[in-house]
């Protein structure tokens, strides 16, 4: 009887796992496996000191993504025009082979520069996400700038610290202030609040957010800071200033750890709260009772994202969040501190992974952020070579994610282009594809992930099989460099063996004991952690006044107006200010149910975001006769998007909201919200402008 009321099968194991979305939270998960084919629940695990049990609903119900109906089960060759989705079937080995043969016709024709190789973070996998590169490096195809996420962001944090890497992120919980910075992590890293809330219960701890909407996490949050998009820098330097002022700054720290104390102490002398009332749109008293709380509050703990560093200052911005906790002295505390990512503890050695030994440093770096422009022939984004004439695509989605998208449409639509695109999903990108190959999910093969927003490396293992004839990364690239008759080692090797060979060679044991151990909590100890030995530079001293055209970072040059980069913490006016043709500032925020366009496929999550909208204040939407629910068009010298208006006062007046990123054909016309960013390169090491728009917006004819 209770075999015939059982509705769902029972699990067959619990197996250990990691999330490999692009999230900073690479949360530690237990599934639950049915059968050879099959999951059921996925949970956080309870005994990850960081993940702590809780991860986001969308993953809880991956089920839902990985058995989706509409996976891509075969190869298929496009078969009407360009762009019309109109596919047929064929085989592995006709698909892998006419790869090969466009990718030597292109090699023949302009050489092998033309073939651009182009990857993302679709999954965070180390095997599965870079393993693209071998093949690029043993074929001498154009390099990737990889740009879109993280520069202005990571080189703003380096710009001080020297080093990317910051206090341990599970001292959250021991902090009495935890301030989250420009990220919403309600929606896109639920763990930092798990460790807030704890400092929150246990210690009394305040929450504070400041970002440019009242969103999740900003409701949370015992004091909201409410900024206007792109002017973190002029409420740091407000922050400095009242610290300053008041007698907070920690004078014996500054001297012994920070490089040009008294000239910040001068340079912020005019940027006081009334001055960065006017640029943020902040009140006066907020300002104050900012640095009032961080002042009188040594455990201050700045968690700092990356949303406000999307903008063309966004680099300067973050540099001067983080001069805060030095000019409070903050890291000397455990809970205090500025963190942002940990990339810089896992001392990775990918050599195998990506083919390092091969790679001709001479090559041409592509920006993945202009990819419209690249498509398109711009010369001076093609840096004067070869036109691209054909590339591989993995793990993610340009047509629908890139700026610029109008160019980006454009250039896919080129009759000489080739493009094989290797996914998941008939995402946009390879609807545009004349070869589409069908892609593995991460619990269907090897892989190995780290944190960014925490401190472990975690094991990925294989759990069930894949659907169809889905095959992974790997053997698509093996599979094509077979054919194009080049070797490595690499090429020869399994997933696993690529790991355990990596982890070794970065000093991380190897792949059973990993699997034995799920994870390696990599941490650094206390000192290194809070730079109490001294910040990463020569001197040890944090720089307020950062030489910008040398902060160490993996880019292959400059790019940007990086001589106008201010040389102290400031208000950088490089934005796209609102004027009198575009009124508006519009940021794109991630949804709570998407990640970038990954889930923007699952019933629940389209169901739970209901349709594209754009978030406007009440008395804006007077002045235009919008209505709440209205069709509006949004629009500026790149082109028009049409979306539904939210009436909400948690955004200031002139600034606009489209939590993102839905597919371009949710929208009229299909024209996607990526269709008014610009993809111009932000200094000093490129990046993507996403939150960085002005725009006009009236209600829809
Ligand atoms: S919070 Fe982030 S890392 Fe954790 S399960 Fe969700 S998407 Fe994955």
């Amino acid at each position: 009887m209770n075999e015939m009321l059982r509705t769902k099968p029972l699990p067959k194991r619990i197996a250990a796992t990691a999330c490999p979305h692009d999230c900073p939270s690479t949360c530690a998960l237990e599934v639950e496996v049915l059968d050879e084919r099959t999951i059921g629940r996925v949970r956080g695990a309870r005994d990850n000191a960081y993940t702590s049990g809780v991860i986001c609903a969308k993953v809880a119900r991956y089920a839902e993504r990985i058995h989706h109906p509409d996976r891509l089960m075969k190869p298929l060759i496009r078969t009407g025009a360009k762009g019309s989705g109109t596919f047929a079937p064929i085989s592995w080995d006709d698909a892998l082979d006419l790869v090969a043969e466009k990718f030597l016709q292109a090699e023949a024709r302009h050489g092998s520069e033309s073939v651009w190789p182009y990857q993302y973070a679709g999954t965070m996998g180390l095997v599965m996400r870079d393993g693209i590169h071998r093949l690029r490096h043993a074929k001498r195809y154009s390099g990737f700038h990889s740009t879109i996420c993280v520069n202005p962001a990571w080189t703003g944090f380096v710009a001080g610290t020297g080093r990317l890497a910051g206090p341990d992120p599970r001292e959250m919980a021991k902090s009495d202030c935890v301030v989250i910075w420009g990220t919403n992590a309600v929606n896109t890293q639920v763990n930092v609040m798990t460790h807030a809330a704890r400092a929150r219960k246990e210690r009394g701890a305040k929450i504070v957010a400041v970002d440019v909407y009242m969103n999740g996490t900003m409701e949370q949050a015992d004091l909201a800071v409410l900024l206007r998009p792109g002017t973190d820098g002029a409420f740091a330097c407000a922050v400095m200033h009242c610290l300053f002022r008041d007698g907070k700054a920690d004078r014996d720290f500054l001297t012994q750890y920070t490089d040009v104390p008294l000239e910040l102490e001068q340079h912020l002398r005019s940027r006081d709260p009334q001055w960065a009332s006017a640029i943020t749109g902040c009140p006066v008293e907020i300002i104050e009772q900012f640095a009032a709380l961080v002042g009188n509050t040594p455990r201050t703990y700045f968690r700092l994202g990356y949303g406000f560093s999307r903008s063309r200052n966004g680099a300067a911005n973050m540099h001067a969040a983080s001069c805060i906790a030095a000019v409070t002295g903050a890291w000397r505390h455990e809970g205090g501190g500025a963190f942002h990512n940990n990339g810089d503890i896992y001392h990775w050695n990918k050599t195998l992974i990506e083919g390092l030994d091969m790679r001709d440093p001479a090559i041409r770096m592509l920006d993945q952020s202009r990819i419209g422009a690249i498509l398109c022939g711009e010369a001076d984004a093609l840096f004067g070579g070869p036109p691209v004439t054909a590339m591989l695509i993995q793990n993610t989605n340009p047509v629908t994610v890139a700026p610029d998208q109008t160019r980006v449409k454009q250039g896919f639509a080129r009759e000489d282009l080739f493009v094989c695109v290797h996914e998941q999903f008939m995402t946009e990108t390879a609807q545009a594809a004349d070869l589409v190959l069908p892609a593995t999910m991460f619990m269907e093969h090897d892989d190995v992930y780290q944190g960014g927003g925490h401190q472990y490396i975690l094991a990925g293992p294989k759990l069930i099989d894949p659907p169809g004839e889905c095959r992974s990364n790997h053997d698509v690239i093996v599979g094509l460099a077979k054919r194009l008759g080049v070797q490595h080692r690499g090429f020869d090797m399994t997933p696993r063996e690529l790991i355990d060979e990596t982890l070794q060679a970065s000093g991380w044991g190897t792949v059973d004991n990993l699997e034995r151990e799920r994870w390696i909590d990599c941490q650094p100890d206390f000192e290194r952690a809070h730079y109490t030995t001294g910040f990463a530079w020569p001197d040890g001293k944090f720089r307020f006044k950062p030489d910008w055209p040398r902060v160490p970072f993996r880019s292959p040059g400059l790019s940007g107006p990086v001589e106008g980069l201010p040389q102290l913490p400031d208000h950088w006016t490089v934005i796209e200010e609102a004027d009198q043709q575009h009124p508006f500032r519009l940021a794109t925020s991630p949804a709570r149910n998407f990640l970038n366009t990954s889930f923007n496929e699952t019933p629940t999550s389209i169901g739970r975001e209901q349709r594209p909208s754009v978030m406007i204040h009440p008395d804006d939407a007077a002045a235009l006769s919008i209505s709440e629910g209205a069709r509006v068009v949004l629009g500026n010298t790149r082109g028009r998007v049409h979306l539904h208006a939210k009436l909400f006062d948690g955004v200031r007046r002139g600034v606009l909201i489209a939590e993102s990123i839905w597919p371009n054909s949710a929208h009229e016309d299909g024209r996607g919200i990526n269709t008014l960013t610009g993809a111009d390169p932000i200094a000093p090491y490129g990046g993507a402008a996403v939150h960085d728009n002005r725009v006009w917006i009236r209600p829809a004819a």
